[in-house]
């Protein structure tokens, strides 16, 4: 058998995150009707953020967060745990979509995640954080030239940046594959572990008296006379005055929140513990980079506080025709024998390393590649959805833009054009499900290419919609 098969033949199918003693258990479901002020639907980071957030502004808010599973089991539970204070994904994204408030939106994100490690002192949350900054390595020659130029222009701004350049590179972290590296150590960007960061609210959030049931899914909401709306859950009717969908790349019946975004299915495994010998051939535990390679098709990867590597993203990541997101999405052994495969291109000195963990996970792409807020019926439903890769900080951003939009202390950020702006559609199938492989396919041969766009990208690139997930 094949080594990166081989590799994979322990593996269980679960994230590494839910595999721990920590994990709660889950909560009753919902068993008859019931009646609040506001209801959460989505049991993940934005809905724990919008409870938390909203309970702070009104400690005598009523409030309900149902979840079709358990807590954590959407996106939220399933990440790479890499902490970014990015709203709206870099700058030329942002000058984009919403010229004249990128100075705005930087500062809004740096002050997000100084607040969401404030709260999470506050509330004793331990989501193992660690400010390791964020690392990028360039494995192409073309993107050598671009990180020593984005280096040079971070430096010249005054940003606390490390250039390395091939042999200081591979001294952090060893590998053949890396040609330089940029180091961004400003600010609070790191690495968390996800699910105990889900947990933490969780328990936050029960603690402030918001109730929760789990196994307990929406089918559909109606709106009930003109102040109250009536939620059609599993196990009973709930009306309430607001509601939140935090939903995020899940089939949601409203058509407004579903045409916001399109799920993209990303992949990742977790190699068993690394012995001292297995890691001194890396050296990566000394610095703990946060590492993601300077790439359109990127992996991201880090290492646990066991010392295990968590690997995902490359080629591996993939759009399914009609907006698939059933089981059939969740466990191809194609997947992961190629993000296995690329794995041992990059540490090919972990020959004979087992992968102890393979999981899957839904991140909702929007087409401006950020979060898309939005607000109906009359400012009683709300939703934010969409954060396209970037969501462990960004989320706690999009619950409070939420529940602004649904009256609780609204501030003038939900003026700003990030909030007010509509989103371009998705075009309809079958052609979203063709154009986005196509342009898959051009990011794997851009890559290939020292990161040459070829004409299809530079068209989608003149729309600013060269970018899959
Ligand atoms: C594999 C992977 C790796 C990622 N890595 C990173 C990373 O390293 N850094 C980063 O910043 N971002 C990352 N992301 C993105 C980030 O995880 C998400 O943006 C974020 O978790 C979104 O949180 P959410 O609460 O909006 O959605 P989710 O966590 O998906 O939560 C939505 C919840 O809604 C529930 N739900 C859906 N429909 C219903 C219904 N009808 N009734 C009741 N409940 C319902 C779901 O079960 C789910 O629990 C990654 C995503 C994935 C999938």
């Amino acid at each position: 058998m094949q080594q990166h098969i081989e590799a994979l033949s322990e593996s269980k199918y679960c994230p590494l995150w839910h595999d721990s003693e920590l994990k709660p258990e889950a909560l009753p479901a919902l068993s008859g009707d019931a009646s609040c002020e506001l209801l959460i639907v989505g049991g993940g980071f934005t809905g724990l953020w919008a409870a938390l957030q909203a309970k702070e502004r009104q400690p005598d808010a009523d409030i309900i967060l149902i979840e079709k599973t358990f807590v954590a089991d959407g996106a939220s539970g399933r990440n790479g745990g890499f902490l970014n204070s990015s709203l709206a994904h870099g700058e030329t994204n942002t000058d984009h979509h919403f010229p004249g408030e990128a100075d705005r939106l930087y500062e809004l994100g740096e002050k997000n995640i100084e607040e969401l490690l404030a709260t999470l002192e506050r509330y004793n949350i331990d989501a193992r954080y660690e400010k390791v900054g964020e690392t990028l390595v360039a494995t192409n020659w073309g993107s050598v030239d671009k990180l020593r130029a984005d280096y040079q222009e971070e430096k010249a701004a005054g940003k606390d940046v490390v250039w390395f350049d091939r042999d200081a590179m591979q001294a952090q972290v060893n590998s053949p594959t890396f040609l330089a590296g940029l180091w961004y150590r400003d600010g609070h960007n790191g690495i968390v572990d996800p699910a105990r960061l889900c947990w933490g609210l969780k328990r936050a959030i029960l603690d402030l008296g918001v109730r929760i049931f789990e196994n307990t899914a929406l089918d559909e909401v109606k709106p009930l006379g003109k102040n109250r709306m009536k939620a059609f859950c599993e196990g009973g009717i709930i009306e309430s005055d607001k509601i939140l969908m935090a939903t995020n790349g899940f089939y949601n019946k409203m058509y407004k929140v579903r045409r916001a975004i399109v799920p993209v299915w990303d992949y990742q495994l977790a190699t068993e513990p690394l012995t001292e010998a297995q890691l001194d051939s890396i050296g990566w535990h000394k610095t703990r980079h946060a590492l993601s390679n300077d790439a359109n098709m990127f992996h991201y990867y880090r290492i646990t506080q066991d010392n295990r590597i968590t690997w995902g993203g490359g080629g591996a990541v993939r759009y399914y025709f009609n907006r698939g997101t059933g089981p059939e999405c969740a466990d191809i052994p194609e997947r992961f024998e190629q993000l296995s495969h690329e794995f041992f291109q990059t540490f090919p000195q972990l020959k004979g390393v087992k992968f102890s963990h393979r999981w899957s996970g839904i991140i909702a792409t929007s087409t401006r590649f950020c979060m898309v807020p939005g607000v109906t019926y009359n400012g009683r439903v709300a939703w934010s959805v969409g954060y396209t890769g970037l969501g462990v900080g960004a989320t706690r951003f999009g619950a409070r833009i939420g529940i602004e939009l649904l009256g609780y202390q609204p501030s003038d950020i939900i003026k700003m054009k990030f909030v007010t702006k509509k989103p371009m559609a998705w075009v309809p199938e079958p052609m979203r499900w063709i154009g986005v492989r196509l342009t898959q396919l051009a990011l794997v041969k851009a890559d290939a290419n020292n990161g040459k766009r070829g004409l299809w990208l530079r068209l989608l690139d003149m729309m600013n919609l060269g970018f899959t997930c």
